[in-house]
């Protein structure tokens, strides 16, 4: 088994002869090549050699349906052999995106009044940027440019996206992030509060440092803040009780945007079907990506309130044309599978039904791990959880980076059948929503025997 990888017509030799791979350490991926997952069922993926996984990262947090969901499957197909292309430039429709549009619209966790779509959440965040310019252009505010997101946000991977991301990663080597995207600290009391202050404290000295930040700045030069509602690519951060009441206060008060990013939180994940209604929010912009399709074909959004469309609008007509779009806005597949993805999250209540297993997935974890010497957190919303390693619980003592401490449990628990991802010593767990409690159970006892044979 072990020497598969080396033989040179095997998948893993091609794979290194042919792929790029992200997120990877190419030299190092050069030397053990890759996993291959060949198919999936449910919550589960097979490997070649036989080996099933528990999913339990819903892929990049996006499968929340599931494998094999044949009416998403049903859906695709139908709509291929019905019209499996058109757009939506110069004042061309088709029916799907417009069903898909108006479902959006009525489910939206703050009153909405259009829809734009893309492909990606990259492309839906990166075009959240832009429109915002567009705005502040449109209502002749055209110094409004800069951007704030959170030091440890994610919000994707094309270039104004990248800059809008907090981590290293996506900037070093690439030149970035642009002129004007400004990162703030992320509300993680954890690994981000002073010596002996409360959450309480912690709370209010970064809205105090944020607003010093946007008055230092010039409030008049700032068009919005991007957050997500749990902050998950950055390690599963949900910020304290109090902190969106505040950031929210002083959006309104700077009159300064805000651009809720939703790609990992809608459609259930949180326990309701938006992140912005668990979390209290009040977003100009919501981007969606992700469980949008339950990931069975690319496709993303952007909805956009009154406020927004209306100015835009009106703008577009001065300059004769409003010049976002892409080949693949509004796909008519992507549109149907996603229609009917929402269909199967309202049918099977999935924001109900996650809300439910809340408890079951936390309560587990923190029963089997909440004593363990090297867990120093266990957090969480809804399906998404984060388990923090540390060193020492008490006093608390964060792993150095060259421990991989976080690497070695996401390696042993992969050996004993479920895949995770470690961010950092944070082991980040998202299963698809149709997860039962049986496989909660196995998926907390494969975690816990992966940590424990770690430490
Ligand atoms: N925003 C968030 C919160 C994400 O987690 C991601 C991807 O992980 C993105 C945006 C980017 O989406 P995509 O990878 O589809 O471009």
């Amino acid at each position: 088994d072990t020497d598969l990888p080396s033989l040179p017509n095997s998948l893993e030799a091609r794979d290194r002869r042919s792929l790029v791979h992200g997120l990877t350490d190419l030299a190092r991926h050069l030397e053990i090549g890759p996993k291959i997952i060949e198919s999936g069922r449910g919550v589960w993926v097979s490997d070649g050699e036989g080996r099933t996984y528990l999913e339990g990262m819903s892929g990049l947090w996006c499968i929340s349906l599931g494998y094999g969901q044949e009416r998403l499957i049903a859906a695709c197909e139908a709509q291929m052999r019905k019209l499996a292309y058109y757009h939506l430039t110069n004042h061309k429709g088709h029916p799907a995106p417009i069903e898909l549009a108006e479902k959006l619209l009525e489910i939206a966790p703050v009153p909405m009044s259009h829809v734009w779509f893309a492909n990606s959440g990259s492309e839906s965040a990166d075009c959240a940027a832009r429109l915002c310019w567009y705005y502040w252009n449109a209502v002749g505010q055209p110094q409004k440019r800069k951007f704030l997101a959170h030091d440890r946000a994610y919000h994707g991977n094309t270039i104004a996206a990248a800059s809008l991301t907090g981590t290293s990663y996506a900037h070093e080597g690439f030149n970035l992030p642009l002129d004007g995207f400004l990162h703030v600290a992320t509300p993680h009391y954890l690994t981000g509060a002073q010596p002996d202050e409360t959450e309480e404290q912690f709370v209010a000295r970064l809205l105090a440092e944020l607003e010093a930040r946007i008055l230092a700045e010039g409030p008049e030069t700032i068009a919005a803040f991007f957050t997500e509602p749990v902050m998950a690519a950055g390690g599963v951060i949900v910020p304290p009780e109090g902190y969106f009441d505040g950031l929210q206060r002083l959006l309104n008060k700077h009159d300064i945007l805000l651009v809720a990013d939703e790609v990992v939180t809608a459609f259930g994940r949180t326990g309701e079907m938006f992140g912005t209604t668990r979390m209290g929010l009040e977003p100009d912009l919501i981007v969606l990506a992700k469980g949008l399709t339950s990931a069975y074909i690319p496709m993303s959004a952007l909805m956009m309130n009154a406020r927004i469309f209306d100015a835009i609008s009106a703008y577009s007509g001065r300059l004769g044309i409003f010049g976002l779009t892409m080949t693949y806005s509004g796909h008519p597949v992507a549109a149907a599978v996603a229609r009917e993805a929402i269909a199967l999250y309202e049918e099977l209540a999935i924001p109900e039904r996650t809300k439910a297993l809340e408890p079951v997935l936390l309560g587990g974890l923190r029963d089997r791990l909440g004593g363990h010497p090297n867990v120093g957190d266990i957090r969480g919303t809804g399906l998404l959880a984060g388990v923090q390693l540390v060193a020492r619980r008490d006093p608390l003592t964060l792993f150095d980076a060259s421990a991989r401490f976080g690497p070695r449990v996401a390696a042993l628990a992969e050996d004993n059948g479920l895949i995770v991802r470690a961010i950092g010593d944070t082991i980040a767990i998202c299963p698809p929503l149709v997860i039962d409690e049986a496989e909660i159970a196995q998926l907390v006892d494969r975690l816990a025997r992966a940590i424990e044979a770690a430490a």
